[in-house]
């Protein structure tokens, strides 16, 4: 072994080399082995005197730092190297370094070994180093894989989760916006051209987000979702929001050009949330979060815009926003399910029930119609729900009349549905459909639908009547009521809201005022019907004004339909 320095060197320095006796002149002395095991060792191993001077090296240490035999000693290590992180020299220590030099940066495992030396001669250290570039190489480039969207290459979730923690983390971190992007109509585009035709879509989404966005971070979130971070901006809320519009102006613009794929012209366009960092939030979850809540703000305002998040969308705001979007995804999946509340003449007979929607969602739990219908009246989803409602009331019905009952199923029209020109032709299809005859179906309106132009409403209603429809007034008596509506449209029932049925006991005004109207529709030929019925003593008041029928959970709660159809069956067996 031709070792370019003499082991002799350590001698007598190092007590781990002393271990053997020196009178063993005749035999390879176990010093003789270790030095050579220093000199031969593929590991990079240096002694360094108290002060870090280099007293040996081996040869794979000076290939390591690429220098020569004859100048190293004397030489300070930390003059070679750079710990990271750093510390005091010399300690036991295990960690790495850097090593910089003309072959570039190079990462090095270093492990440091106090050797106590006899006597109070100062200690001396073993310095272990081990090159690790090629493993750490490896590491990035594994982690570089980790953090990218295969289909898109762009950066992903971790990626945006490290990128905001980064962002969000520094001690002096700088103003910036984030972006929440989701288009409108790609579910749309997936469901009738495939998903290959979305995942070629996405790509090229991807590729345009990235030319108009140069210098930004631009990232998948997943689905059809992006993330956009902007360059750090000067910090007044002017110039972020300036960029920030300008920004989302060039999202709308490049997404807004239709997509060619596979032949095919498609369309959508991005509905975009955005925060400001970090007036909006000082975590990288709770920017998300409220990017999100302001993209489906955007959605729930039709789409292709952007809304940048003010606090007024949380908490009442913010349960609103998110239901829309919910509401706007699962009306289209049909997430909806329903519940029937039977009907009850005076002498117990079930008359009939009213079907009522149910909404579980997964974030909120159920969410009662009372807080549903109205959003789906604004987001124009009602008509959509409101034709699944239609079918399930007939199917229903198709049910009741196979067991030769003639109990009615009643549902909710909203004022929206009313509207539309096509409500006719719906309900009729639905009683096709399910091959039920309309007289078993009933319609219940509230008297918000009849506050546009009466005269075509009349003409619906006429014609509805006429095609066998039972046609009732829900909520009477509370907002205004208007007893034209009773003398003008043809409306078979009136149901008296539960607010009057409460007030029954309680206020000798409301029982004449009920006492007068059920004269009154009988005498019109209108049937009455009392909601909300809760006790005993309501239900005896009522029934000495001769009202017809009876809902309220006194009777019966809103129920699956399997449970009403068995007590249908029950009654007219026995
Ligand atoms: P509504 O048409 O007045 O329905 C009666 C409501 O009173 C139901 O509330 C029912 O569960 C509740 N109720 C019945 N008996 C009692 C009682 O004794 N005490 C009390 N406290 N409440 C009783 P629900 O199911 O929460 O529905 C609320 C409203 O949502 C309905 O009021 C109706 O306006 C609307 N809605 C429900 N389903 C539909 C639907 O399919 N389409 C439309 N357009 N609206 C619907
Ligand atoms: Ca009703
Ligand atoms: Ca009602």
């Amino acid at each position: 072994m031709n070792a370019p320095y003499a082991p002799g060197a350590v001698t007598g320095r190092l007590s781990p080399f002393d271990v053997e006796p020196d009178d063993a002149p005749d035999r390879f002395s176990l010093r003789d082995l270790m030095a050579e095991a220093f000199a031969s060792t593929l590991d990079a191993l240096v002694v360094v005197d108290a002060d870090w001077a280099i007293v040996q090296g081996n040869a794979a240490f000076e290939d390591l730092l690429g220098l020569e035999g004859g100048g190293l000693p004397g030489q300070r290590l930390p003059d070679l190297l750079r710990l990271v992180p750093e510390l005091r020299w010399p300690q036991p220590w295990r960690g790495e370094a850097l090593l910089q030099d003309e072959q570039g940066e190079r990462s090095l495992e270093v492990a440091i070994t106090r050797i106590e030396t006899p006597g109070d001669a100062a200690p001396q250290h073993v310095v272990a180093l081990r090159d690790i570039s090629e493993r750490r190489r490896a590491e990035q480039a594994l982690q570089r894989l980790a953090l990218f969207d295969s289909l898109t290459g762009l950066a992903n979730r971790a990626a945006i989760n490290q990128h905001l923690a980064e962002r969000v983390g520094r001690a002096v971190a700088a103003p910036f916006s984030l972006l929440f992007i989701d288009l409108d109509g790609f579910k749309g585009v997936n469901d009738a051209f495939g998903h290959r035709a979305g995942d070629l879509l996405l790509q090229q989404a991807a590729e345009r987000l990235r030319a108009v966005l140069q210098g930004a971070f631009v990232a998948r979130w997943g689905g059809d979702e992006f993330v956009i971070g902007l360059p750090d901006h000067a910090g007044d809320a002017t110039s972020g929001d300036s960029a920030l519009r300008d920004c989302a102006q060039r999202i709308i613009a490049t997404l807004g050009q239709p997509f060619l794929v596979d032949g095919h012209r498609l369309s959508v366009t991005p509905s975009i949330g955005a925060v400001n960092f970090p007036a909006d939030g000082h975590d990288a979850a709770l920017l998300l979060r409220r990017a999100d809540a302001a993209m489906y703000a955007a959605k729930a305002q039709g789409g292709n815009g952007l809304v940048i998040y003010a606090s007024r969308l949380d908490d009442g705001a913010q349960r609103l926003t998110r239901l829309q979007g919910l509401l706007r995804n699962d009306a289209e999946r049909n997430a909806f399910h329903f519940v029937v509340q039977p009907q009850v003449s005076a002498a117990g007979r079930t008359t009939g029930a009213e079907l009522l929607m149910r909404w579980n969602t997964p974030e909120f739990g159920a969410v009662s119609p009372a807080e549903f219908i109205p959003i789906a009246e604004q987001t124009g989803m009602i008509p959509l729900m409101g034709r699944h409602a239609l079918h399930a009331a007939a199917r229903i019905a198709n049910e009741v009349r196979a067991l030769g009952s003639d109990a009615r199923v009643s549902v909710n029209l909203s004022p929206r549905q009313l509207l539309r020109p096509d409500l006719e032709r719906s309900v009729l299809q639905a009683c096709q459909h399910n091959r039920v005859d309309p007289a078993q179906i009933e319609l219940e309106m509230t008297e918000a639908a009849l506050i546009t132009d009466l005269v075509p409403m009349e003409r619906l209603l006429v014609r509805l009547r006429r095609h066998g429809f039972r046609l009732a007034l829900d909520d009477f008596g509370t907002g205004y009521s208007s007893l034209s509506h009773l003398r003008r449209l043809p409306f078979h029932k009136v149901k008296f809201d539960r607010s009057l049925v409460l007030d029954v006991e309680r206020s000798a005004k409301t029982r004449v005022m009920l006492e007068g109207l059920v004269r009154l529709c009988s005498n019109l030929g209108l049937g009455t019907v009392a909601e909300g019925v809760e006790t005993e003593a309501q239900f005896a008041a009522l029934r000495a004004m001769g009202v017809d029928e009876y809902q309220g959970f006194l009777f019966a709660r809103p129920q699956p339909q399997t449970q009403w159809i068995a007590q249908l069956r029950l009654e007219l067996a026995g």
